[in-house]
């Protein structure tokens, strides 16, 4: 049995809910054995994160919850010289508040931020997965913040379930070049996106079904201008493209270099009569 977080970025709509119910659920609280009670402010044991993608007009945002990672391969679990961070038999890591010194060092170690300083208490804290919840309540199978979650982007399960299994297959983990192995798995973690709008400026209009194309590593995408003069690729790769645009009896517009370490809104871009 290994219980794993499931996020499905593309089901997020922002609304919060999952770092609220864990505020709720941890600040003020004490749950020990399996954590002191979180501060009012300063901690967030679930983060939710927003990246907003492009300029006005041609924006896009997404959102992605983070939180602690309960990695098989755990920098923090190493790195205590307290013995103070443990894994139970269901994958979930622990930080026991009475053990922790506050020497800091797996919060260094810990290659997401997942780990918080309590200044009050002068301890380590971070996500517990509600262990103290899953322990002791009758019926309680899942966290407050997946528990929360109106849309079912951010789900709670196990590994050996097969639906979790399949969401599994083809997602993917945060940082994997740290080999931390983590059980909280992402799914459609959008990537960048071209947008631009092409008109005219003889006639001050849009042009309609304009072809435009977008070229890097030797592979091609291919994309209209819709009934606005727009248009947009989607979930691109990071690199440096070359984007065409060609009309029917208009000079082409090239563009040679257009980066997508951020997503490029290219504008309004003039095609002209030959
Ligand atoms: S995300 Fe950080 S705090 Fe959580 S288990 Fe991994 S190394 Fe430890
Ligand atoms: S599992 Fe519990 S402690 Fe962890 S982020 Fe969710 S609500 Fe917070
Ligand atoms: S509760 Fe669900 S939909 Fe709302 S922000 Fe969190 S993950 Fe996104």
């Amino acid at each position: 049995m290994g219980r794993v977080f499931l996020v499905d970025v593309a089901k997020c709509n922002g609304c919060y809910n999952c770092q609220l119910a864990c505020k709720d659920e941890h600040a003020g609280n004490d749950w020990r054995p399996y954590a002191a009670a979180q501060p009012e402010i300063g901690q967030f044991w679930l983060k939710l994160d927003d990246y907003p993608e492009g300029t006005i007009p041609k924006v896009r945002i997404h959102y992605i919850a983070h939180l602690c990672n309960h990695c098989r391969s755990a920098a923090c679990m190493d790195v205590c010289p307290a013995g103070a961070v443990t894994r139970r038999a269901d994958g979930l890591i622990l930080i026991d508040p009475d053990a922790c010194t506050g020497c800091k060092k797996c919060m260094d170690a810990c290659a997401y931020g997942a780990v918080y300083y309590n200044e009050a208490e002068h301890i380590c804290q971070k996500c517990t997965g509600c262990a103290h919840l899953l322990d002791n309540v009758d019926d309680v199978t899942e966290p407050r913040c997946s528990e929360a979650c109106p849309t079912g982007a951010l789900t709670f399960g196990d590994e050996d379930d097969p639906a979790v299994r399949d969401f599994i297959n083809g997602a993917s983990v945060l940082k994997p070049e740290t080999a931390s192995f983590p059980r909280v798995y992402y799914r459609n973690i959008p990537g960048r996106f071209i947008g631009g709008t092409v008109y005219d400026p003889a006639i001050r209009e849009v042009i309609i079904g304009a072809k435009v194309r977008a070229t890097i590593y030797g592979k091609t995408y291919h994309t209209v201008t819709d009934d606005y003069g727009d248009f947009w690729f989607e979930d691109l790769p990071v690199g440096v493209f070359k984007v065409v645009i060609e009309a029917d009896g208009y000079d082409f517009k090239v563009f040679d270099e257009v980066r997508t370490d951020g997503s490029r809104n290219l504008g309004d871009i003039p095609l002209y009569k030959r």
